[in-house]
């Protein structure tokens, strides 16, 4: 016998891998400077050179046991601490290693912050548009999401229907800014309101309603703008972070969860993400990661050219009659489909060799998700071939 569960989901795979995957096989077939793949997110710039420099300077001075030995299961405590003091630092917070748990990404702090909170039965909010990944993730923990439908002139959350959800089975509610699809940068106004919220309803229900928040496209903003910090707005904030996009590291998986040291049982979180790990076979990130991302905490890589890709595409979008949001961060861009069936338009796009992701599986119906993580030249041309599939097909 086989897992029942494990196996249906073969039948329910991402759009996005599939989207993916064909584009890589149309590169095998034309070769990769003749395929527009706007699918996956994958940063498209080099990891910043003090990662690479300090990787080697760890292998060339570290005793081997320090640097390939076990990790202690809440995360080496040095690591923790740069952490906490570069949170501290940006975001006038007041960590102390014991709030930090290094995780392997964002989807382990994700896996460790849902268990944490919720039960097997209780709910789980979040926002449309959202990570399709969000469902496995919270259908992994017996808890069940929710999603709030979107406001979909701005992106920010539309909080007649968040406060028509809440109730008191609520357990956290999970909000992912700047945002994956949509590039939508959640405003302070829209914090402090969420903040209010959330404690009003964990009053009167006499239980705290945690928030958590997953930030790897934090350091992704344009315009010279800044994410305003979630945590500093509500008490029960559990950051989970990510370098994966930031020091364009998604494949060395690290990350953390950052408990805010005002939120209830602030003190139990972290040991207790050491016994979730357990369970879920997690074990920490590398050791020899968690310390090469402790010396260069405060470094990105190159990230200008997302903004310049931003400006170039919403401008053709624009251009092409397109109805589209500008994003304020990330590396996507969230326009609506000129077809109202969105499949139908990448199946279409798809015969030009565009690769777009259809919106269905983010909650949101007849829209499309570009990602421009490539260089600006391939871009370029990209924009001359949704110019004329564009012309061709809906002029
Ligand atoms: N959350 C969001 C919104 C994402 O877009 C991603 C990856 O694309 C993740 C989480 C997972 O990130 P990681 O690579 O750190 O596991």
């Amino acid at each position: 016998m086989i897992n029942a569960t494990y196996q249906a989901m073969l039948n329910g795979k991402s759009v996005i891998r599939m989207i993916g995957e064909r584009a890589s096989a149309r590169r095998a077939q034309i070769g990769a400077s003749e395929v527009f793949d706007f699918s996956l997110g994958n940063p498209s710039v080099p990891c910043a050179p003090e990662f690479t420099s300090t990787m080697i300077d760890l292998y060339e001075t570290q005793a081997p046991y320090a640097l390939h030995g076990y990790s202690p299961s809440v995360g080496i405590e040095s690591v923790r601490g740069a952490i906490a003091d570069s949170l501290n630092r940006r975001f006038g917070m007041d960590y102390t290693p014991a709030h930090i748990f290094p995780t392997a990404g964002a989807t382990a702090a994700l896996a460790h912050a849902f268990r944490a909170v919720a039960e097997p039965g209780s709910e789980i909010i979040t926002f449309a548009p959202y990570f399709p990944e969000y469902q496995p993730y919270v259908a992994g923990t017996g808890a069940t999401l929710t999603v709030v439908p979107a406001d979909t002139a701005h992106f920010q959350i539309d909080f007649d229907a968040f406060e028509r959800a809440l109730n008191p089975r609520v357990a956290a509610v999970l909000i992912n800014t700047p945002n994956n699809p949509s590039g939508a940068v959640y405003s302070e106004q829209t914090l402090r309101r969420l903040a209010q919220i959330l404690e009003e309803r964990g009053r009167e229900w006499g239980h705290a309603i945690f928030l958590i928040s997953d930030e790897p496209y934090r350091e992704i903003v344009f315009g010279g703008a800044e994410q305003p910090y979630p945590a500093r707005f509500y008490a029960n904030t559990l950051t989970c972070y990510s370098f994966s996009k930031a020091l364009s590291l998604p494949g060395e998986r690290i990350g953390y969860v950052a408990v805010n040291p005002r939120a209830e049982h602030a003190e139990l979180l972290v040991p207790m993400f050491a016994q979730i790990s357990r369970t879920i076979g997690h074990n920490c990130p590398s050791s020899s990661m968690q310390l090469a991302v402790a010396r260069v905490i405060d470094k990105t890589s190159d990230l200008g050219v997302y903004e310049r890709n931003m400006e170039l595409l919403y401008g053709a979008l624009v251009r092409l009659g397109f109805t589209v949001e500008k994003p304020g961060g990330t590396f996507y861009i969230f326009p609506q489909s000129p077809n109202p069936d969105a499949m139908e338009f990448c199946e279409q796009a798809m015969e030009y060799d565009l690769f777009m992701v259809p919106s269905d599986s983010f909650g949101v119906p007849g829209h499309l998700r570009l990602s421009y993580c490539m260089e600006t030249d391939h871009l370029e041309r990209a924009i001359e071939r949704l110019e004329q599939f564009m012309r061709e097909r809906y002029g």
